[in-house]
């Protein structure tokens, strides 16, 4: 009987071992198959295939492409909003196009500008007080952005209003210290109007800011709008007028306390805001200057 019993045992035992040596060939054959399959299926997994396997774990996907996407880098110039062409490279630069003694355009960049001009008088009612000395018209976006802020100034002071005293202009003025040229004047761009509200007095003279609630709120508002005060005392660079004094470290030559200059509201936020200069307000010159955009301010490149 005890013979018989450890027989039956080492049988028993014999059949485990073999069944387990079974399961084990089974495990190693589906192992490899399931590879073969995984890799059939899709050959950018084969690098997770190697392992047995295991739960499907997310896929990390790469970065997206980033193309269309263009982050603000401070040395990507805005996107041209004019087709009037000119060999002032800066007209390519949107709305920082920069036109002033150093930087001019010819005639046939001025009629082409006026051509893709809006009139703000027909579309939003805004006045021109002074006729003679320009036309009414704004570029499409300057001129929504300049309604949303004479209805602003309009909120803020019930009975008041702005009304433009010059736009675009066509030729330049030979009127003293204040004016430019034609083919050097900030108002050839269409982003530009000379702007004021008349209770407080119609003429233009830099000695009465002191009363012009008007170009004191431009001044500490405008910027909210995507205008800038374009030639602040700070940057005038002494006499006024002078081309030598638009000089290479961002002077602007001129110090007129009602021409304010559309350029968008993220660029007339770090102009009024001083990104680049110290926290004070800056000329649009230093600015595009400070952001790499140009080189050399006094030789027009
Ligand atoms: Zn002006």
């Amino acid at each position: 009987m005890r013979k018989n019993k450890i027989t039956i045992i080492i049988i028993v035992c014999s059949f485990v071992a073999a069944a387990i040596a079974g399961w084990a060939i089974a495990s190693l054959v589906s192992a490899g198959n399931t590879s073969e399959d995984n890799n059939a299926e899709n050959a950018a997994m084969v690098n997770d295939t190697a392992e047995a396997p295991k739960e499907q774990e997310p896929v990390e996907l790469p970065p997206e492409e980033s193309e269309e996407e263009v982050p603000a880098e401070e040395d990507v110039p805005p996107a041209p909003v004019t087709n009037a062409g000119s060999d002032n490279y800066t007209i390519g630069f949107g709305y920082l196009m920069l036109i002033n003694p150093n930087f001019p355009v010819d005639t046939d960049f001025i009629a082409a500008r006026r051509g893709e001009l809006v009139s703000i008088s027909e579309l939003y009612g805004i006045q021109e007080g002074n006729p003679y000395n320009g036309d009414n018209l704004l570029d499409p976006e300057a001129a929504v952005h300049i309604n949303d802020m004479v209805k602003a100034y309009e909120a803020d002071y019930p009975g008041h209003t702005l009304e433009t005293r010059s736009c675009f202009r066509s030729r330049g003025t030979t009127c003293g210290r204040l004016c430019a040229a034609t083919g050097e004047s900030d108002h050839h761009t269409g982003l530009t109007c000379d702007l004021l509200d008349p209770a407080y007095g119609t003429s233009l003279d830099t000695d009465t800011y002191d009363q012009h609630i008007d170009w004191q709120w431009l001044r500490a508002n405008s910027y909210k709008y995507g205008f800038i005060d374009r030639f602040p005392y700070e940057w005038a660079g002494g006499p006024m007028s002078q081309p030598a004094n638009v000089d290479e470290n961002g002077s602007t030559g001129l110090f007129e306390t009602w021409h304010y200059r559309f350029v968008g509201i993220e660029a007339a936020t770090e102009i009024a805001t001083g990104k680049y200069n110290g926290g004070e307000y800056d000329s649009l010159e230093h600015y595009l200057k400070a952001r790499g955009l140009i080189t050399d301010l006094k030789n027009g490149h």
